[in-house]
């Protein structure tokens, strides 16, 4: 979960309101940012997410604001380890990411003795968007 900045200072993770086409607030995406130099940038477990998102608003979205939590696993947890606006704790991050999986998985165990498809198929998405590793990280 350390990043380094290339300045050579350590980022933090925090979370973030990203304004997309100028319409689009979209609150608690969680970002590194250096406090040395204020470089920063999108937290990378979250990127396939937040684009996949941001393709689906399209080029001429309505104005609206919406958490990013909704749609992140990620987002969702570091907002349950109160990282807004706070120093990040990452063993209770790493914590919560467990207590996380371990959930999702007795969910996805249920949805499949109920023959739920369509149940498996979410749990699995969001159980792959909380197990995504990026290389160097
Ligand atoms: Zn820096």
């Amino acid at each position: 979960m350390r990043k380094w900045c290339s300045c050579g200072s350590e980022m933090k993770i925090r979370l973030s309101t990203v304004i997309y086409s100028g319409r689009v607030e979209i609150d608690n995406v969680p970002i590194y940012s250096c406090p040395a130099c204020n470089r920063s940038e999108v937290f990378p477990e979250v990127k396939p997410d937040l684009t996949g998102l941001i393709g689906k608003l399209g080029a001429k979205p309505p104005r609206q604001s919406f958490s990013f939590s909704e749609w992140s696993e990620w987002a969702d947890l570091l907002l349950q380890a109160g990282m807004d606006g706070k120093e990040p704790d990452a063993r209770e991050v790493e914590r919560l990411v467990e207590e996380r999986v371990n959930a999702l998985l007795d969910l996805h165990l249920l949805a499949q003795s109920l023959g739920d498809v369509g149940w498996q198929e979410e749990l699995r998405s969001r159980l792959s968007q909380i197990t995504r590793r990026t290389p160097n990280t």
